[in-house]
């Protein structure tokens, strides 16, 4: 090319952006034991969904429904919101970058927890805002330390809860003293993707989105509704918030089987039970084992969602990397958090029973006890 030709300038925002890094799909060319590293059902979606799904298969000539509006009128109903306040996304992924955009833009800031789910700082980035890093309490939310960051320029505070890859939770008088504190222009977006895996006390942020005009929450059919292939997260907000969101999405971001698809794993009350109490039973039992493995110097961080996030120690033969590469070589792929500035942390997904175990097995091995 000539080089008195100028090249298309990207953005610089974006050339300093580090792009998503999925969980790995693939072994090379060893068969899979267990794949624990996106936090996926282990069941597959309810199988009224998977009807529901292949009932509309044929009529995919034709666009989605672009208000998604009976998978909205269902979400309402099941959790007793307007669904004319609520906004369905290609996964809640899509939510976030619309929470952004909507909201944030050059010389806005966009603050969120050190550790918080990686496409915050993609979204931030994304928009050209300056992504704001609060530090962690011992990987969790550290509500002070977010307040304290808040400058006239934060546009929009991003918390996962339970977050993602550390699976930590915050009270729901945590959440609210967060939200208490941010400015009334600053939009608060609660990401609640492991809503249903948390135990207690739980803010979901409806009565929140409800009472005040500056909170969005986020919510997926990625996980425990087991549908993350079709793309599926919804948000809810007040209408000015919802109607900003609407002007800048994909006008038929969610497919006619998602929509589908979705609408048949709300009424599967079931399979979500099922899943859910599964979850915490093998959520419980990797915990104990990780746990019982502490003179070795691993550690188990206590986890509200569908994955334990274990560290390693920082030095020696038992590093993060050294126990990934075990667990590689017995055919079972979790999330080794070095690209996420994470390098002593692995993040395991709870499995079937058969898989939790495997992952267990192997960590033992690992550390020489079996
Ligand atoms: N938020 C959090 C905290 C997540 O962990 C994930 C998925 N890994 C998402 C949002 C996005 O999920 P999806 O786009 O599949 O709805």
């Amino acid at each position: 090319m000539n080089s008195t030709t100028p090249a298309p300038q990207i953005k610089p925002w974006i050339e300093a952006l580090a792009p998503y890094v999925p969980g790995k799909a693939k072994l090379d060319g060893r068969p899979i034991v267990a794949k624990l590293s996106s936090n996926e059902n282990p069941f597959g979606p309810s199988p009224l969904a998977v009807t529901a799904m292949q009932a509309v298969l044929a009529n995919t000539n034709r666009y989605p429904d672009p208000a998604s509006t009976e998978l909205r009128t269902a979400i309402g109903a099941l959790h007793g919101i307007d669904p004319e306040r609520i906004i369905c996304g290609t996964g809640s992924d899509e939510i976030i970058h619309l929470v952004a955009g909507a909201f944030a833009g050059v010389g806005d800031e966009i603050l969120y927890p050190r550790y918080g789910f990686a496409v915050y700082d993609i979204a931030a980035r994304r928009v050209g805002a300056t992504p704001v890093v609060a530090p962690d309490l011992d990987y969790g939310t550290d509500v002070d330390a977010l307040l304290a960051l808040v400058t006239p320029r934060t546009r929009v505070v991003f918390l996962a809860n339970p977050n993602n890859p550390t699976g930590t939770l915050i009270s729901a008088a945590e959440v609210r003293r967060l939200h208490a504190g941010l400015p009334s222009d600053c939009v608060f977006a609660l990401d609640c993707a492991y809503a249903e895996f948390a135990e207690g006390e739980y803010e979901d942020g409806l009565a929140l989105s409800d009472a005040h005009a500056n909170v969005v929450t986020m919510r997926t059919f990625s996980k425990i509704y087991g549908l993350a292939a079709q793309r599926i997260g919804w948000g809810y907000a007040q209408p000015a918030l919802v109607s900003a969101m609407h002007r800048i999405r994909a006008p038929f971001n969610v497919p006619t089987t998602g929509q589908a698809g979705a609408v048949a794993a709300l009424g599967d009350t079931d399979w979500v039970e099922k899943t859910r109490s599964h979850t915490l039973e093998w959520r419980r039992w990797l915990t104990e084992q990780v746990t019982a493995l502490g003179n070795k110097g691993l550690r188990a961080i206590p986890s509200a969602a569908n994955f334990v996030l274990v560290e390693f120690p920082a030095e020696g033969t038992l590093t993060a990397d050294k126990a990934n590469e075990a667990l590689l070589a017995d055919g079972i792929i979790a999330r080794y958090l070095a690209v996420q500035s994470m390098p002593r942390c692995i993040r395991i997904s709870v499995g079937t029973e058969a898989e939790t175990r495997a992952a267990a097995v192997s960590l033992r091995r690992f550390a020489g006890i079996d």
